[in-house]
């Protein structure tokens, strides 16, 4: 099996805290080479996620990376959160800039992803190892797709370790991605974010905001099912373990699943590719 991580959200009820101990418990079996656990904007989840990876690493036993996103951020904050996490011990950390929530005019002390790497090695050196995110469909707000490569190389410049990518169903998009920024000369491993469909109407809300496409033939199948729930979760399957498979064979040195939580849609695909 090529090496997983697992990525999870903070908890924020009873009942949400109740399902990630399911999905935790069922998932760290497939022995993920690490978890990591997401960050809300604008500061309102900082303590969310510390005790996320914190219970995620005491009860669970794994090794975790915090998400930290700097939008709205202040570099006290960003420090106290850096010398807490190398207190815990934790090595790992996804650095992201985030996104200004709607009503939230400031960005805080740093405006990009490339100038938090920066910071994260000035105050904590090489303790950490960095990840950043990738768009191999171009991130929504680039001012073109060559930019978006530029500062998605800046982020690589600053110290970053490796890269974990938005989810896509076009795993060409991917490849010409790598095939680009090789050109450009970074050399770090990017990892593909999947995205196991597990609600169909959901997962189109949520690419339409992050700009991932979803291809016709995709939509038209999932459409054709209609409330199959079972049909549909079978195609899901099917079609995330063929977009695996195929970035594995093409060189893809690992896969990032994004769970929402939940086992079963993430279990389904990596079942299909044993
Ligand atoms: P950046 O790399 O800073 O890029 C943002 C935009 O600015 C891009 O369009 C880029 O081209 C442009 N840009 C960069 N530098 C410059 C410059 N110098 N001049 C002009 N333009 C520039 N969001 C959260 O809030 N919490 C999370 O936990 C979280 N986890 C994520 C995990 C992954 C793997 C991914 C892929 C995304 C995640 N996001 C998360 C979403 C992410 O925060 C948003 O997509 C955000 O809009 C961009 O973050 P970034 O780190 O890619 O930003």
């Amino acid at each position: 099996m090529p090496s997983i991580s697992f990525e999870f959200f903070p908890p924020k009820t009873d009942e949400q805290r109740a399902q990630l101990d399911r999905a935790a418990q069922q998932l760290k079996g497939l022995e993920p080479e690490y978890a990591s656990v997401t960050f809300g904007a604008g500061g309102s989840t900082l303590s969310y996620t510390g005790d996320t990876v914190a219970h995620l690493h005491r009860e669970h036993g794994l090794t975790v990376a915090p998400h930290l996103s700097c939008m709205g951020g202040t570099r006290a904050e960003i420090s106290a959160l850096l010398d807490g996490y190398r207190a815990a011990g934790y090595r790992r950390l996804v650095a992201l800039r985030g996104d200004l929530p709607s009503g939230m005019a400031s960005h805080g002390d740093f405006r990009y992803a490339a100038e938090l790497v920066q910071f994260i090695r000035e105050h904590t050196g090489d303790h950490f190892h960095i990840e950043v995110a990738a768009y191999p469909e171009t991130h929504p707000q680039a001012e073109d797709a060559l930019s978006d490569l530029r500062h998605f190389k800046a982020k690589v410049d600053a110290g970053a370790n490796g890269a974990i990518t938005q989810y896509f169903f076009n795993p060409d998009a991917y490849f010409r991605f790598v095939d680009d920024i090789r050109r450009l000369g970074v050399e770090v491993p990017v990892v593909p974010g999947i995205m196991p469909i597990s609600n169909f109407s959901q997962l189109k809300r949520f690419s339409d905001m992050c700009g991932a496409e979803i291809p016709r033939w995709i939509a038209k199948r999932m459409q054709a099912h209609g409330d199959d729930v079972e049909a549909v979760r079978q195609l899901s399957a099917e079609v995330v373990a063929g977009l695996c498979r195929r970035l594995l064979e093409g060189g893809a040195p690992g896969l990032h699943f994004y769970t929402l939580n939940r086992s079963r849609p993430t279990r389904a695909v990596l079942e299909l590719l044993h």
